[in-house]
């Protein structure tokens, strides 16, 4: 029954292609477009399915265990999870074709929250950075396009089906992507709320100002909580370190 379960979009648009015989471009394709008319990504994936005279109850995905991916490999080794998340800093603030979206991005904000707040256990071995990377940007990507609505514009509530334990989480998503659209960036380290215009490497002027050096790459990612996000352990206020 293992194989019953997807964790990403990509596992299940795959899973859906193989069974029904078609190409897995074609069924992305058809996914994207719908989605692009505002269909979330789930009743396009069961649209498909039953097309194909395939049970739709079949394609489904867990919130929750996709959070709980999210968390394992976030704590798994503390080092790796410092790499992937100085990659997708990058990534977000890139606007070209490897960037990442802002929701993700805030979702993968709020699980390392929760993740720093861990004990830092050091494991010998370094994973695959690049490997545990794409597979978080998976899973973030995943994960926000189910427990929240979207519309052609992007976020536009918290979805119906979003398991309460998850709530928060998209709440927040929520307004940090509105408060985006409306040109406003929440600063990684202190949380303040800035306009876009002067944010540098995601940080508010001050923050990057207390930082030493060049003002781009090799920065290290937030060492401050934010706030509670609902759902976690996350302790709000302190310094952690
Ligand atoms: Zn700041």
């Amino acid at each position: 029954m293992c194989r019953e379960l997807s964790l990403t979009a990509r596992d299940l648009v795959r899973r859906i292609a193989s069974d029904a015989g078609q190409s897995y471009s074609e069924i992305a394709r058809r996914v994207n477009q719908d989605m692009a008319k505002g269909k979330n990504l789930l009743s396009a994936v069961h649209e498909i399915a039953r097309e194909n005279g395939l049970d739709p109850g079949r394609y489904t995905l867990d919130p929750e265990k996709i959070a709980e991916e999210i968390r394992t490999i976030l704590r798994k080794d503390y080092a790796q999870t410092l790499m992937i998340s100085a990659v997708l800093a990058q990534m977000v603030e890139s606007r070209g074709r490897d960037s990442l979206s802002p929701p993700a991005f805030f979702t993968f904000m709020e699980f390392l929250a929760d993740a720093t707040a861990a004990p830092k256990r050091r494991e010998k071995r370094i994973g695959n950075v690049e490997e545990a990377t794409t597979k978080i940007i998976e899973l973030t990507t995943t994960l926000v396009s189910v427990i929240c609505d979207w519309s052609r514009t992007g976020i536009v509530g918290v979805a119906e089906s979003c398991p309460e334990p998850l709530r928060g989480l998209a709440r927040v998503i929520l307004r940090k992507t509105r408060l985006y659209q409306a040109g406003m960036w929440t600063c990684i380290s202190c949380g303040k709320i800035v306009s876009i215009r002067e944010t540098r490497a995601l940080l508010c002027k001050e923050c990057d100002a207390r930082l030493p050096g060049p003002t781009t790459l090799k920065r290290t990612p937030p060492k401050r909580e934010r706030h509670r996000t609902g759902y976690g352990r996350t302790v709000p206020g302190d310094t952690i370190d």
